[in-house]
């Protein structure tokens, strides 16, 4: 066991600090599941999860991490064969490639590169270029987990319409769902993905596709193709009837606690509330970042604020001395950082999980660690972050 000499902090996006409430929630007895608590709670979870995607849509929730819901979202509305354009602006958009590709889908990219979002001109000519319309569905990525890139998922919906294109939007709000502003119904999103262990406070395990009648009536297609396996199928697990249909098998009834607690967590404080404290606390980081790269190599990876994410933030620290400055936060401070994911060179950055159940404290924890750690490893950097960071928390 490592030494332990106060509370340590995982502070990388994903998984993401459990509360003690959801751990609490989740440590008791395996619980009847053939009637009683467990199967009363389960109709509050999935309205409450229409409530923090702010949709009416249906919401299946699948034993699974955010891989499985990629492949549940291709598996409904897509058979092989089917054409997908892939929006990319990180690893996980071209991973979420890579799951179609492997999954026989022919796959078709725009990539935007690690600091871009995704540009609506782009999607709006790619769509019209497919005459046919053999595009079945745009793939989307709220947030890049890999380079803290925000896109906006309404812009890419206006795109898609200006084209006159009938192809769903998928997007993938995994990182951030519950940080950043979602609003599935208002921004015309037809698949929405999400996983328990990031803003959700839960830990790994519980998958989440919500999905509109223009999805749902995708998938129609695809079952008539008979394309559809049967764990991946959304149908049975909104009907839920008998109730172990709603998971396809046996209840992950421990995550169903935790996930209670949480959302009843969320919506003590507001939803609106919780996205605010988000914008806040990232607005800190992002502060003291810009004051160390006043003077030395360190840079947000992310140029403009309007593009950046409230869930995790990304940052160069100009060479390889970034992976010396995780090595000491972890040693000497006990705060794990996230590493370089989909960066060229990988070893510079570092990614700072600012997800779910973080407070103001956190974050100023894992900034003072910082400003000791570039001291302590000697990477050049400006003065007064910790200062400015603590302006924007006033
Ligand atoms: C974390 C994440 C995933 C993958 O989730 P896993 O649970 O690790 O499979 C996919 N997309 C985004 C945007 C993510 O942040």
């Amino acid at each position: 066991m490592p030494t332990e000499s106060g509370r340590s902090y995982l502070a990388i996006p994903g998984p993401s600090v459990v509360p003690d409430r959801v751990l609490r929630a989740m440590h008791r007895p395996a619980p009847n599941i053939y009637e009683g608590e467990l199967v009363d709670m389960v109709p509050g979870i999935r309205r409450d999860l229409r409530r923090i995607a702010r949709t009416t849509a249906e919401v299946a929730i699948y034993i699974a991490n955010g891989h499985g819901a990629w492949e549940a979202a291709l598996a409904n509305v897509t058979a092989p064969g089917d054409r997908v354009l892939v929006l990319a602006s990180g690893l996980f958009g071209l991973g979420w490639g890579r799951v179609a590709q492997a999954m026989g889908r022919e796959v078709e990219i725009l990539d935007f590169g690690p600091r871009a979002p995704a540009a609506p001109e782009q999607i709006e000519a790619a769509l019209r270029a497919d005459r046919a319309g053999a595009i079945g569905a745009v793939l989307a990525v709220q947030v890049d987990t890999s380079t803290s890139v925000r896109s906006d998922m309404a812009a890419v919906r206006r795109a898609i319409d200006a084209a006159g294109h009938p192809a769903l939007l998928m997007v993938d709000s995994i990182a951030c769902l519950g940080c950043d502003a979602m609003a599935m119904d208002d921004w015309g999103v037809d698949v929405l993905l999400a996983a328990s262990q990031k803003g959700l406070m839960v830990p790994a395990g519980l998958a989440f596709l919500w999905f509109g009648d223009r999805a749902d009536a995708a998938r129609g297609r695809a079952e008539g193709l008979g394309a559809i396996s049967p764990y991946w199928d959304w149908r049975p697990r909104v009907v839920g009837e008998p109730f172990y249909r709603f998971f396809s098998g046996t209840a992950p009834a421990h995550h169903l606690y935790g996930l209670r607690a949480a959302l009843d967590m969320i919506f003590a404080e507001g939803l609106d509330a919780v996205l605010k404290r988000h914008a806040r606390l990232a607005r800190a980081v992002w502060a003291a970042c810009e004051a160390w790269g006043a003077e030395g190599p360190l840079r947000l990876n992310v140029a403009q604020p309007e593009h950046r994410s409230h869930a995790v933030t990304a940052i160069d620290g100009g060479s390889a001395k970034a992976a010396m400055l995780r090595d000491w936060l972890e040693r000497e401070a006990e705060v794990t950082l996230g590493i370089g994911l989909g960066m060229a060179p990988a070893e510079n950055f570092f990614r700072i999980g600012h997800m779910g159940h973080v407070n103001a404290h956190m974050v100023m924890g894992v900034l003072g660690t910082l400003q000791a750690g570039l001291e302590a490893v000697g990477i050049e950097h400006g003065p007064g972050a910790l200062d400015a960071a603590a302006r924007r928390l006033a």
